[in-house]
């Protein structure tokens, strides 16, 4: 029997996922904010089950992972894609990985663009799209390393060819939407929807979004994996 949650954090409005597999005892963790990792430790416990691996999708700018504390605590792994510039993850994932967690797995998909090392991460018909692909949206492209046609290519490419009802559980959601899928962003997604890789650059390129309040500070912890003590 498989354990899912999905989890809010208002302040950033991130998700984080937890799955576990019930049988095993074993779970993993997506996206973890630093404000909730009380709640975490108690889902956990109440689950009864063992935190093995810590995935993020990106290196965050508008939360602070709890992914060091998380280790520290469970013993979990810290994974991140390999081209993060992370300072403390156990493991640097690549395309095609598949991370364990009891009988269960997750494959790693690589889906540059909204960052340079985004990844998204797929378990049985769920996709863990992080920042690449939101519901009705997509990230930016203005800030680390971004790049409006790699994201078009990440997304037209690699998301839009999976399964029509594979489900979309983005990494934010600023209008309290909680899931999509992948026919339902391909037919409706506006940023995408009828768009050439041109008119796509070309949009995303004219955005003017202000830069992320806690930027910097998010970044520099996020390499430590939100560890403050080093
Ligand atoms: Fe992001």
């Amino acid at each position: 029997m498989i354990y899912f949650r999905q989890l809010f954090d208002m302040e950033s409005s991130s998700y984080t996922y937890l799955l576990g597999d019930l049988q095993r005892h074993e779970a993993l963790l997506i996206d973890p904010v630093q404000e909730h990792f009380t709640l975490y430790l108690s889902l956990l416990d109440e689950q009864k089950l063992r935190l093995c691996s810590v995935l993020e999708t990106h290196m965050h700018a508008d939360h602070i992972t709890c992914a060091a504390q998380l280790r520290e605590e469970t013993g979990a792994r810290v994974m991140v894609g390999l081209h993060c510039e992370s300072s403390c993850a156990d493991v640097g994932l690549s395309d095609g990985d598949a991370v364990g967690f009891g009988s269960e797995s997750v494959t790693v998909m690589a889906t540059p663009g909204h960052t340079h090392a985004c990844m998204s991460y797929l378990w049985q018909d769920r996709l863990f799209t992080g920042d690449a692909l939101l519901i009705g949206a997509c990230g930016r492209t203005d800030l680390q390393g971004g790049d409006p046609g790699i994201l078009y290519d990440s997304i037209t490419h690699r998301i839009w060819i999976l399964p029509g009802e594979t489900l979309i559980y983005p990494g934010h959601d600023y209008q309290h939407m909680h899931v999509s899928s992948v026919e339902q962003e391909r037919e409706s997604n506006p940023h995408l929807r009828g768009k050439s890789r041109d008119e796509f650059v070309s949009i995303m390129s004219r955005m003017k979004l202000p830069r992320p309040r806690l930027m910097d500070s998010a970044l520099e912890a996020n390499r430590r994996c939100g560890n403050s003590l080093i």
